[in-house]
């Protein structure tokens, strides 16, 4: 059992914001289980960060499988015994950008609420227990901008025009979700808050600019966050985002 050095977990981790959040908690020193829903292509990924000299390992974990997140959870007990961070990072967008709002299919809106909603609560409430047995444990619940249910009500927003509802709404469910436990958490350790990494070029966002290593910073900051840092935000950078 490890018992020296943080331990952290990053979901969705083995392309994207994810792996980039897995190397860099590593760089600063704290012990990151990669999770990937595919198990040997999480290892492939682990591999390359224990190749740099990172303190990573791979942990299969797929986030919409009630089956996977227990088997997950029991592999982190049996190896560590406790969860100092969590970072719900796994996400998915499937809106059709030549479809309005209304015409999204059901089956678009049902699987990304399973992975970017039902998914990070289960994830969450299964690892709980791992987390209250931390001394400071963190949760950040990676949103979006696009999620800010008062900038895609405000037509002066950058964002307004940009209606993917299915996963814009998954990411207000997500803030919403990130009130409500923080709330709970109020009085423990735990810290939970919502963060937008940024615009980054990754597979869900091809034509963006700027590059992984800003997209994992805002989670890193989060998950790092010292006993007097704050729970129950949503921001970007450090910049507070509204709701
Ligand atoms: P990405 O490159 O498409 O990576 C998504 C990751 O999520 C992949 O590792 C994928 O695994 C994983 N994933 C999907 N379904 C999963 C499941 N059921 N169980 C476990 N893992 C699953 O996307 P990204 O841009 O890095 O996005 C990371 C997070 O940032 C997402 O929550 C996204 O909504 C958010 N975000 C991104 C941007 C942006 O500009 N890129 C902006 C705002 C918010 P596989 O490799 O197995 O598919």
């Amino acid at each position: 059992m490890n018992t020296s050095s943080r331990i952290a977990l990053v979901t969705g981790a083995t392309r994207g914001i994810g792996l980039e959040t897995v190397r860099q908690l590593a760089q600063a020193g704290v012990h990151t289980l990669l999770a990937g829903r595919d198990r040997s292509r999480a290892v492939e990924a682990s591999l390359k960060l224990q190749a740099e000299g990172l303190p990573v390992e791979a942990i299969a974990l797929d986030v919409t499988s009630g089956h996977s997140i227990r088997e997950a959870v029991r592999e982190v007990e049996r190896r560590h015994g406790r969860l100092d961070i969590l970072v719900n990072n796994a996400g998915i967008a499937l809106d059709d950008w030549n479809k309005a709002p209304s015409e999204q299919p059901p089956e678009t809106w049902r699987q990304t609420f399973e992975t970017n909603v039902f998914g990070l609560v289960e994830v969450t409430r299964a690892f709980l227990p791992l987390l209250r047995a931390s001394s400071s444990g963190r949760i950040v619940n990676v949103s979006s901008v696009l999620g800010s249910s008062a900038l895609q009500a405000d037509p002066a927003s950058d964002y307004y025009a940009i209606k993917l509802p299915a996963y814009n709404v998954s990411k207000s469910a997500v803030n919403a979700w990130t009130i409500q436990l923080a709330y709970e958490l109020r009085d423990t350790g735990i810290k939970v808050n919502a963060i937008h990494p940024g615009n980054i070029k990754t597979d869900m966002n091809p034509n963006a600019e700027l590059d992984v290593g800003v997209g994992a910073r805002s989670s890193v900051e989060m998950a790092l966050l010292g006993a007097d840092g704050p729970t129950g935000t949503f921001t970007h950078l450090g910049e507070t985002l509204p709701w």
